[in-house]
């Protein structure tokens, strides 16, 4: 890969790398944009097979992370870090890296505020809480935010009840009927919330304890994973993987709303617009599921889960204002809530 000329394709930007020899640390921070002030973004700790594919899952993420925050009306930019983890790791070396990653985060004087992402837990951030303030997530006993799940699915919540409006003209969801793909941690809340609103659920998981769980407590219908596309139902709420709207399922639809919590619900950019020409209004992933990241900022102004739940009804209005503007102008609403991103972080 030219990294310059994939800095300049996705806007950059801001690339920090630290190396440490004695912790095996290999580290990145992709910075994409400060326009509406520090970045925020999770730290993942996976493996990756080449330095290419770890670059370039940091600098996609923390670019997916403006957008998330300037459409949520955030006071950040987007920022991602990436620890590419070492193959051999115990739980002492574990914590050495972690403390060197704390000091690498220090090193950039608050443009950058660190969370939890795929591989790093909360104690890791406890570590890095160690070495600089510039994190995020770390133990709710030490009065940070915790789990975002719940305030996630209610973002989901919400953009859903905006989809209602926008569809049906409806401020109820009284008798809908919603397939989840994924009760985990999100799909879970979600499906609760749901069925406290009358809605009627299908669900599935790939974990037969997630499904039993739903069934159990909402009375929801169950169907096997690779039939959850097939449901004739009036909202398709994706909450498990990305790239699950694609040529394969996109015809098999059954829905008139796809809105869900999962990241990178569209396998392709042209996925929306055929969304759009197949009659099902598409929430765009990352506006319907920021309320885990207004959870996680709202730690700034000494957390409070109550202003998290307030600002994360937010979303409400932020889907309604993509979806009118998207039926405007006739375009699909992914690239619509793109546009409205960049108005705001560039300015
Ligand atoms: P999770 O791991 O707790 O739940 C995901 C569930 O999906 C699991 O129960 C898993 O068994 C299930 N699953 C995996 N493959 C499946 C398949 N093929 N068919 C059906 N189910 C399958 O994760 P989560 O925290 O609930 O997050 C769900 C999605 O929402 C992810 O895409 C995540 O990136 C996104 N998201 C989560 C948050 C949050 O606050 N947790 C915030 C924003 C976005």
């Amino acid at each position: 890969m030219d990294l310059f000329e994939y800095a300049d394709e996705l806007d950059y930007g801001e690339l920090h790398l630290k190396v440490d020899e004695e912790t095996d640390l290999h580290a990145i921070v992709a910075i994409h944009n400060l326009n509406r002030g520090p970045a925020i973004g999770g730290c993942r700790f996976i493996e990756y097979d080449t330095t290419d594919d770890a670059l370039r899952d940091a600098m996609r993420l923390a670019r997916g992370m403006t957008y998330k925050a300037a459409i949520s009306g955030l006071d950040h930019g987007g920022g991602k870090a990436v620890i590419v983890r070492p193959p051999e790791l115990d739980d002492a070396q574990r914590e050495k890296l972690f403390d060197v990653y704390g000091e690498f985060v220090d090193s950039l004087n608050g443009n950058y505020i660190t969370c939890e992402d795929s591989g790093t837990t909360v104690g890791d951030m406890n570590v890095v809480k160690g070495q600089t303030d510039h994190v995020l997530g770390y133990s709710p006993d030490d009065g940070s935010s915790g789990d975002p799940s719940p305030v996630t699915a209610y973002g989901v919540r919400r953009g859903i009840q905006a989809a209602a409006k926008h569809q049906w003209d409806r401020d109820d969801l009284e008798g809908l009927h919603v397939a989840i793909q994924g009760v985990g941690s999100v799909g879970y809340y979600l499906a609760r919330e749901l069925d406290e609103l009358g809605v009627e659920l299908t669900v599935t998981d790939i974990d037969e304890e997630d499904v039993q769980r739903c069934v159990d407590e909402f009375g929801a219908e169950r169907v096997a994973p690779e039939s959850i596309f097939d449901v004739d139902c009036d909202i398709f709420a994706p909450c498990a993987l990305g790239a699950i709207l694609n040529d394969d399922t996109i015809p098999r639809l059954k829905c008139e709303v796809v809105a869900g919590a999962s990241n990178n619900q569209l396998a392709k950019p042209h996925h929306g617009a055929q969304l759009m020409e197949r009659g099902i209004l598409y929430a765009p992933d990352y506006a319907i599921n920021a309320g885990g990241l207004i959870n996680v900022a709202q730690e700034f102004e000494g957390y409070d889960r109550e202003a998290a739940m307030t600002k994360t009804k937010e979303i409400y209005d932020t889907m309604l204002a993509i979806f009118e503007r998207a039926e405007r102008d006739g375009r699909p609403t992914h690239q619509v809530a793109d546009e409205i991103a960049e108005e705001r972080f560039r300015g």
